[in-house]
């Protein structure tokens, strides 16, 4: 079986480990591995609200456990 390493879960790799994952990873003809700094992701086009304080950036985020 393939082993697939995506460095970095951000708008880029979250995106690609889930399109991977529901192509490949389901049917067993590859294995899909998503490494990040952190255990979660934020798009980042929030992170003005965040600064204003109108957004709370620990519900927003998307824990990688989950979207796994
Ligand atoms: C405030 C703000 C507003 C924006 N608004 C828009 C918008 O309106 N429209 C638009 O199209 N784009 C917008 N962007 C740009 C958009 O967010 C980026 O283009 C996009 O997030 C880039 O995606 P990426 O996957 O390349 O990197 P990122 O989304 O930055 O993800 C990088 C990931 O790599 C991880 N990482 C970094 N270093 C390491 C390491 N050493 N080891 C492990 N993991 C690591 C990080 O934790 C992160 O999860 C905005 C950006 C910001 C900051």
């Amino acid at each position: 079986m393939h082993e697939i390493v995506i460095v970095g879960g951000g708008a880029g790799g979250l995106e690609l480990a889930t399109r991977l994952g529901d192509r490949l990873g389901r049917k067993k003809r590859a294995n899909i591995t998503l490494i990040d700094a952190s255990p979660s992701h934020l798009w980042k086009p929030l992170l003005y609200e965040v600064a204003a304080g109108s957004l709370d950036s620990y519900a927003e985020r998307l824990e990688y456990l989950a979207q796994g």
